[in-house]
């Protein structure tokens, strides 16, 4: 078994950015710390990139398109192999990064975070022999073949709650599809992609196919937003920063722009649902897992009167069973929060909890980066119940009717996952479709795999991560009409 202790005092990060196949300082000096949580400790000084790194990166993907767009679909598929094969070898190391520097737990790191990357990348890899043109049946039965296009140079922005996952889920369907990437991580977690980039070079990908920009949100990625030879942007981040890309886009090139954005997504309990202890499991998982710091993450509990009680005890006693600490230890069930700031921002929340609703159970702050999990019975207009917190913080509210419970989910600016817990079919079945979530969860939480659509509606964004629907993103179709009489 790994001493992630004593890997932690080898691993050496790499922390400069990585363009046109080489590592490279910022053009400036520039760096900046990557903390960890877990410690407060100065892991690594990063390049800082701004401008004129992005323009290098943005020049080197775009001189190296035509090439790998060109490559043959076989030829491509396996370079994205042997990339999978690499991460696989290299898992421990790649976990321990994004332990190290986002505060995760390294159980949750080598066993989902790395093996799910490595496979998603290889699904992509094998979609790249396997996407047929068309022939369209035109009106007069003249020849019009319709094909999809790579795109160009792909910016890729990433947040910092799935370090190494975030960034395959853009990189894998973007290459597969033949376009080129220049990849900025967030400034809280840039350790892990910075070595993903070597590994990519080891596996034969091409001089300038996939860059890194690690730098901070207003400067690399507002400089990669507003670049002009930057045909696409795919971000996954929060809600205001989203809408900023829309702006950059707007002010710039008129690039096309995909946003995973924030939600508040709502956990549906019916007191139909025998099961209350796997309830009840459930509703732990979807808060309080990787301490809350998911998209997805079912916030906002809403649950049938005649439960509740029932209910938020089991729920209550679960949680004071999460056992907080050291993110490399594998008996943690939870780790810190990715920063003091984000710690500092959930108390906030905690705060608001307080003073607006009833404690079921009260977070606290401690440590660097640490909050305990908390719950509160909230009304529906409390802020708990309407931001984003990202933290471990679950907002609850009871009702009484079906078309209530479907009222208050919905009423949310985000649409990004919901869940449904209930014993009859038709109801399971009748209430998944009248929510506004990208993905609804029958009896469970958070329900994911590669081959399905992962996105939201309203304000949690738009367009797809994941499934053969991703590939849509990074192509544009092209009608080629032949004339052969
Ligand atoms: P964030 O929006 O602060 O940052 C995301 C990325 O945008 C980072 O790389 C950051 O450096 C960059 N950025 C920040 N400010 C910028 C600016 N002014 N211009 C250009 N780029 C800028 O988000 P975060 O705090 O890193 O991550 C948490 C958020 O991500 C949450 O809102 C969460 O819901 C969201 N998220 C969504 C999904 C999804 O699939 N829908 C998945 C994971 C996380």
């Amino acid at each position: 078994m790994t001493d992630w202790h004593a890997l932690a005092r080898a691993v050496e990060p790499r922390t400069d950015a990585f363009i046109d196949g080489k590592p490279v300082p910022a053009a400036d000096g520039r760096r900046f710390p990557t903390v960890n949580p877990a410690t407060g400790e100065v892991l690594a000084q990063v390049a800082a990139c701004g401008d004129e790194d992005v323009d290098r990166a943005v020049a080197a993907a775009r001189r190296a398109f035509p090439r790998w767009a060109a490559t043959a679909p076989g030829e491509r598929k396996a370079v994205l192999l042997r990339l999978a094969e690499l991460i696989r070898a290299n898992a421990d190391e790649l976990a321990l990064l994004d332990s190290l520097d986002a505060g995760k737990l390294i159980g949750d790191t080598s066993a989902v975070d790395v093996p799910g990357s490595a496979a998603i990348l290889q699904w992509y890899a094998e979609t790249t022999d396997k996407a047929y043109g068309e022939i369209a049946p035109t009106a007069r039965g003249d020849l019009a073949l319709v094909t999809r296009e790579p795109l160009g140079v792909v910016a890729a922005v990433v947040p910092w709650n799935y370090p190494l996952e975030m960034a395959i889920w853009k990189i894998a369907p973007a290459l597969a599809a033949g376009n080129s990437v220049v990849l900025k991580p967030a400034e809280e977690s840039p350790l892990s992609v910075l070595r993903l980039a070597e590994l990519a070079m080891a596996a034969g990908l091409p001089e300038g196919v996939l860059n890194v920009v690690p730098g901070l949100g207003p400067e690399a990625g507002r400089a990669l937003g507003l670049h002009p030879d930057v045909d696409v942007v795919t971000f996954t981040g929060s809600t205001p920063v989203g809408k900023l890309f829309l702006q950059y886009a707007g002010q710039s090139n008129m690039k096309q722009v995909w946003l995973e954005c924030g939600g508040k997504s709502a956990n549906v309990v019916f007191a139909d649902a025998a099961d209350v202890d796997a309830v009840a499991a459930g509703v732990c998982f979807g808060i309080f897992t990787n301490a809350g710091q998911v998209c997805s993450a079912n916030a906002r509990l809403l649950v049938a009167r005649p439960v509740r009680d029932q209910l938020l005890a089991l729920v209550s006693e679960k949680a004071r069973q999460i056992r907080q600490g050291d993110p490399l230890d594998l008996a943690t069930t939870m780790g810190p929060l990715v920063s003091a700031a984000q710690a500092d921002r959930v108390m906030r929340y905690v705060e608001i909890g307080r003073t607006e609703g009833r404690a079921v159970l009260d977070g606290g702050r401690s440590g660097h980066a640490y909050v305990s999990p908390a719950i509160f019975e909230v009304g529906p207009e409390s802020r708990l119940s309407r931001e984003e917190v990202f933290g471990p913080v679950l907002a609850v509210q009871a009702f009484d009717t079906e078309d209530e419970a479907v009222a208050l989910a919905n009423d949310s600016i985000y649409g990004l996952a919901a869940s449904v817990w209930s014993d009859s079919l038709s109801r399971a079945h009748r209430v998944a479709g009248r929510l506004r979530a990208g993905t609804v969860s029958v009896n469970t939480v958070d329900a994911l795999d590669v081959t399905t659509p992962f996105g939201g509606f309203g304000q949690s964004g738009f367009g797809r991560d994941l499934s053969p629907h991703a590939l849509d993103k990074f192509t544009a179709l092209k009608t080629t009409w032949v004339n052969y009489r």
